[in-house]
């Protein structure tokens, strides 16, 4: 097993398909009245979290929670960071704690890279800048082969705001990996050029969603991050929707089987219609309740859970 969960790229297909597989366990534990396991009993796992979330860190602390690690939540609002404190200097803090794991959210890219060489625990990427989310990538993964039954052979839009997406990032390397063919659909401005290729040899581009749906089993769509934004990508919202949102007669293109996703937070009424995002088709919420499992399989994984 790897140490370090820090991209999709870090997982090749046998690796990630344990962490599916341990997953679908862990399932099973959430479907329990006493929804505890005693696998990281004494062991130490730290949230670290220098942007907001509300899912992804509630979900990590969950996950350790059931396999009854002990969870020190820090938000970098409230603490030294405030103050100035160099992320090097709470890593050595961390590491004085004797942290099992760190769990790590920075706005900037590599972030959880550099922290991987400072501390001895398992570092996990819990999503840095606009590069990489790969755990969100391993629930979505998990989601898909739950509802459709297979990865492989998979045709997935992912549409949107590709540009500031980690998501998107983390899930064309992952699924690449798992045999599924990513397209990535929306306004050129927001598809950063040659991203299809850099990142995975089987990855093509396309910028008319309605082109696409007939042939997707999955769509995923994208919230439009525009808090990261600091040029106008877009003419107007309006003009998204009508272009790249996912509204009921668009669905309606959809083979009958197909899915729709999405990461959260959604933004209602701009890439998804509250229509689609309540349907039956929509795994939105399951996406949130398959998370918990899917970090209680990296934390058990990385953890040598398994050799102990
Ligand atoms: N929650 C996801 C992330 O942190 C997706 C998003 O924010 O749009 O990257």
């Amino acid at each position: 097993m790897i140490r370090h969960l820090l991209s999709g790229a870090d997982l090749d297909a046998d690796t990630a398909t344990q962490i599916l597989d341990t997953a679908a366990e862990m399932a099973a534990v959430a479907g329990r009245e006493v929804k505890k396991l005693p696998a990281l009993r004494g062991r130490t796992v730290v949230n670290l979290f220098y942007e907001d979330s509300t899912r992804t860190r509630i979900s990590f602390e969950a996950a350790a929670k059931r396999l009854s690690a002990d969870v020190i939540n820090f938000s970098a609002k409230g603490s030294s960071v405030a103050k100035g404190e160099s992320l090097k200097d709470t890593a050595l803090t961390l590491q004085a704690m004797g942290a099992d794991a760190v769990v790590v959210r920075h706005p900037a890219s590599g972030a959880p890279h550099r922290l991987a060489a400072w501390v001895d625990g398992s570092v996990v990427n819990a999503g840095d800048g606009t590069h990489e989310h790969p755990t969100q990538a391993l629930l979505d993964a998990y989601t898909m082969r739950a509802r459709l039954g297979r990865l492989a052979g998979l045709s997935v839009a992912v549409v949107g705001d590709v540009l500031h997406s980690r998501v998107a990032r983390s899930n064309v390397l992952l699924l690449s990996t798992l045999g599924a063919k990513v397209t990535l659909v929306g306004p050129p401005t927001l598809i950063p050029v040659d991203i299809a290729a850099a990142l995975a040899p089987d990855t093509g581009v396309c910028y008319d969603l309605d082109a696409v749906l007939p042939s997707s089993d999955v769509v995923m769509m994208l919230r439009v991050q525009r808090e990261r934004m600091n040029d106008s990508y877009f003419p107007s919202a309006r003009e998204y929707a009508r272009r790249y949102g996912l509204d009921g007669p668009r669905m309606g293109r959809l083979p009958e089987h197909a899915i729709v996703m999405h990461p959260g937070p959604m933004n209602r009424g701009m890439e998804i219609t509250p229509e689609v995002a309540d349907s039956p088709r929509s795994t939105i919420v399951e996406q949130v309740a398959n998370g918990v499992s899917v970090r209680m399989a990296v934390l058990y994984l990385l953890l040598g859970g398994n050799n102990r």
